[in-house]
C-alpha cells in the first residue's frame, strides 16, 4: 500500500491510524459449465470424483467478477455492527465518483 492509497475508514469516515484492517472481498460466480462437465464425467466414471479430476480438465469452477478492498479502523471492527453490503455499495459509489472526476 502506498501513501496515496490511504483514506478514511470506509465505515465511519474517521481516521484509520495507527491500526486498521484491509478487507478484500471478491465477488465470484460459479462456472456452471466446468461444474457440469466434471459432474458428467464423474457420473460416467462410476461416481469417482478423483478419477474425473484426473481424466477431466480440472478446470476452475469459479469466475472472479470483481474485487473490492475496504479499509476499516480498529474501533469499527471491534465495536460496530457492520452492514457489509452497505459499506461495499458506498465504496463502489465513491470509486465511481472518483473515476468521473
Ligand atoms: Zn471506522
Amino acid at each position: 500500500m502506498k501513501i496515496e492509497d490511504l483514506r478514511p475508514c470506509d465505515v465511519c469516515n474517521g481516521v484509520i491510524a495507527p491500526v486498521f484492517y484491509q478487507v478484500s472481498l471478491t465477488q465470484t460466480m460459479i462456472n456452471t459449465g466446468a461444474v457440469n462437465t466434471h459432474m458428467g464425467l464423474q457420473m460416467q466414471l462410476g461416481g469417482s470424483h478423483q478419477l474425473a479430476k484426473v481424466m477431466g480438465t480440472d478446470e476452475d469452477v469459479d469466475h472472479k467478477i470483481n474485487t473490492i478492498e475496504l479499509l476499516i479502523c480498529q474501533n469499527c471492527v471491534l465495536t460496530e455492527a457492520i452492514c457489509l453490503g452497505g459499506v461495499i455499495q458506498e465504496r463502489i459509489d465513491k470509486e465511481k465518483a472518483n473515476e468521473s472526476n
